[in-house]
């Protein structure tokens, strides 16, 4: 009997191996159902894998977790962004921080995040086997019994499940007591049937936005990028998560409030009239106050207010100006489906937070089991908080296990 059966092999799967083993378990097994391990680890971040964050303090780290937040200011507490950073790095992986707080290996290859793990769990003794797909765990009294797609059984003391956003493992969890939250997509981008921004398509600019999504309403400054059928960027994803669960429920359908320019309306005006003053001679939709904002969607605003196009900047009226204004800081757009999903794509849902003790990992329900990792229901927004609550929980599990 092993002291440790881990199912999946993926990013919170290796670390909860390589932490329960080298803490003194003595026989730790991996069964991962595909015939690769660290698959999603593989295709991260564009083919770069954006393993962590520079977010080092723990208060601002846990706002990217639009799920999970509360639990896991405790889970950082002992194993944070600086410890995987120190962890990777002593383990040989160089890792580079970009401008925007992404950590990244400094290869720029996922393929080298697999060798280091792969490398790492073999040293330390982990045994993995692919192919192995988990059909069931029977509890026993001192232990589990588990059973393998092929008829093969193993037998394990403590289980962690490890099983990613897969069905089966939260079927798993349901079969041990558990409840599920209801898993549905997060992380994508917003489309609309509005066609005055086609034009546009491929620019990105730095905006405040407003989601109202039945009535309640979110809010994110950053950058946003215009598509073919409606928006994406950081600041629509970060949306799109934090929404995830009443945006599934309102199928889809809300209504995206944008200030172009991230001014007050104050600001605008008083721009718009000093330009006005010194520019009287030149057309209002060849040339703009504004340096920032891209011409392109300077034009294709100005047509949804039907701006005559030879119009002079000395003839704009004064409700005209006012239109303006309007339609640069608080221009909606109807939102009526989820878009495509970005680089990085999670679930939100999966294992019901109140089942687990964040102590150890274990299940309040049933002794001996154990969860890391995408299985929970907890997600992060874009930006390696993912992977960081991977490696967090599961190295908080491969201790919980270790000590008992
Ligand atoms: C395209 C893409 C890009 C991403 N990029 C990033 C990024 O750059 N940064 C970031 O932080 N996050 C990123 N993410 C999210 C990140 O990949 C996941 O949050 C993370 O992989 C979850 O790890 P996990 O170990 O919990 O699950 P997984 O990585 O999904 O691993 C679960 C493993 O369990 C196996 N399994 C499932 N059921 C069974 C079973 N019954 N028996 C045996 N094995 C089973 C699966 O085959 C799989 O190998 C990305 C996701 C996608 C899809």
């Amino acid at each position: 009997m092993s002291d440790l059966v881990i199912i999946g092999g993926g990013a919170s799967g290796f670390m909860g191996a390589i932490t329960a083993i080298n803490k003194g378990l003595g026989s730790v097994v991996v069964l991962e159902g595909t015939s690769k391990v660290l698959e999603k680890v593989r295709i991260s971040g564009g083919g770069r894998c954006n393993l962590t964050n520079s977010c080092w303090d723990i208060s601002n780290l846990v706002k990217n977790y639009p799920r999970g937040e509360k639990q896991l200011i405790g889970l950082f507490n002992r194993f944070s962004t600086v410890e995987a950073f120190d962890w990777f790095q002593e383990k040989g992986l160089s890792l580079k921080i970009e401008k925007d707080g992404r950590v990244f290996p400094r290869s720029d290859s996922s393929e080298d995040v697999i060798k280091c793990l792969t490398a790492v769990a073999k040293k330390s003794g982990v045994k993995i086997f692919t192919n192995s797909h988990v059909k069931q765990i029977k509890k026993k009294q001192n232990g589990f019994n588990i059973l393998v797609k092929g008829n093969n059984y193993f037998e394990a003391k403590n289980i962690l499940i490890c099983t990613g956003s897969h069905p089966s493992g939260r079927r798993l969890a349901i079969s041990l007591g558990h409840s599920i939250v209801q898993p549905v997509p997060s992380l994508f981008s917003l489309s609309t049937s509005e066609k005055s921004l086609t034009s546009c398509s491929g620019i990105t600019l730095n905006v405040h936005a407003e989601l109202t999504v039945n009535k309640k309403k979110y809010a994110e400054t950053g950058s946003i990028l215009i598509t073919h059928k409606g928006f994406s960027g950081p600041v629509v994803l970060r949306l799109s998560a934090f929404s995830a669960r009443n945006l599934y429920s309102n199928k889809y359908k809300g209504e995206l409030r944008i200030n172009w320019l991230c001014m007050s309306e104050n600001e605008v005006r008083k721009k718009l009239d000093l330009y006005k003053l010194g520019n009287g001679k030149k057309v209002v939709i060849n040339n703009k106050p504004f340096h920032n904002l891209p011409r392109f969607l300077w034009r294709a605003l100005l047509l949804t207010l039907k701006i005559d196009s030879k119009l002079k900047w000395a003839d704009l009226s004064k409700s005209q100006i006012y239109s303006i204004v309007k339609c640069l800081i608080m221009k909606s757009y109807l939102i009526n489906s989820r878009g495509p999903y970005g680089e990085e794509f999670v679930t939100a849902g999966g294992v019901s937070l109140d089942e687990i003790n964040f102590k150890t990992m274990e299940s309040k329900i049933c002794e001996g089991l154990f969860f890391a990792g995408e299985v929970l229901n907890i997600d992060g927004i874009t930006g390696g908080f993912n992977f960081q609550h991977c490696w967090t929980s599961a190295w908080v599990a491969g201790n919980g296990i270790s000590v008992k």
